[in-house]
């Protein structure tokens, strides 16, 4: 296989192709029949295909085009959202690319609407913005908690759908990865946190209270993926216990992505030839 075959069909990934998220097996590495050492060679060879796409975008970038591309991570703690900036996003050229993670809202944040935030950091022309958690939070943690009325919630995800058409009608590419990790996986992670101490700074207590309200969190992903899962912005359901497939997962998803901008090079906009001979002259 040469660098320029994709390994796996993200189509695949889509959430009406996966079904519900329950039947979803998250050890699975739907499309990929390699094992770990396979997947780990091919998404390094693939890594030099996106950092091409991702020079040229930001080359577009530089020449005036707006197009950007907009990468939202969400999953459950430990799911392997900061792996995936290391590890997929590590692979290109960081100038070209804009990182956010959004935590607890700030005092100041939660006076405003709560797209506020996420639009300030919404990728400039050019950028691959990542964003590790989200604007989906808000129908996520707050639906499971109740942090706002019934009423409030329920409204936003026609404000996302919205908001989200909204960032593809200004040329931001959209595409939304759920990193979908098992209730067992994730007490696996948690434990190596305490197991190791380069580690325990990533513990939480508070992420072993989360786990009881597992079911309730499965469930509001289900809905988001049901509600918001649109062609002009669509959802990936990427299974995460082997964080080797989400990585090859997410680069392809990425690469698929910048694929569909045809991104040649952009023409200069400046004579070559006399640029050559003033510079010989020089
Ligand atoms: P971490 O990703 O481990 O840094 O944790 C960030 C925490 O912030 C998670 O527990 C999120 O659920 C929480 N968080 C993110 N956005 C919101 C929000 N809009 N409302 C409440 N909590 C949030
Ligand atoms: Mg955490």
């Amino acid at each position: 296989m040469s660098s320029s075959d994709a390994p796996l069909s993200v189509d695949i990934l889509r959430p009406s192709a996966m079904g519900p998220i329950a039947d979803v097996d998250p050890r699975d590495t739907p499309g990929f029949d390699g094992g770990k050492s396979a997947g780990k060679a091919i998404r390094k060879a693939r890594g030099e295909v996106l950092a091409d796409l991702q020079e040229r975008l930001y080359a577009h970038g530089r020449s005036g085009d707006p197009r950007s591309v907009l990468l939202v991570l969400q999953g459950m703690d430990t799911s392997g959202k900061g792996g995936i900036v290391r590890h997929v996003m590590g692979m290109v050229d960081p100038q070209g690319v804009s990182h956010a993670s959004f935590g607890k809202p700030t005092d100041e944040e939660l006076a405003h609407h709560f797209l506020w935030r996420i639009r300030k950091k919404v990728p400039a022309a050019g950028q691959i913005g990542v964003f590790d958690r989200s604007h989906y939070e808000d129908v996520l943690v707050v639906r499971v908690h109740e942090l706002v009325p019934h009423d409030v919630w329920a409204s936003r995800y026609d404000t996302i759908t919205e908001f989200e058409r909204e960032l593809v009608r200004t040329e931001t590419t959209v595409v939304k990865v759920f990193l979908h990790i098992s209730h067992d996986e994730q007490r696996d992670r948690l434990a190596r946190r305490l197991d190791r101490p380069d580690k325990y700074w990533k513990y939480n207590p508070g992420d072993v209270d989360e786990r009881r309200y597992w079911s309730a969190y499965q469930e509001a992903y289900q809905a988001v993926l049901d509600r918001t899962d649109i062609d002009e912005a669509p959802w990936f359901v990427v299974p995460a216990d082997h964080k080797w497939f989400a990585r090859l997962a997410v680069t392809e998803i990425l690469i698929e992505a910048l694929s569909h901008l045809d991104l040649r090079w952009p023409a200069p906009d400046l004579d070559v030839d006399v640029e050559k001979k003033r510079l010989a002259e020089s």
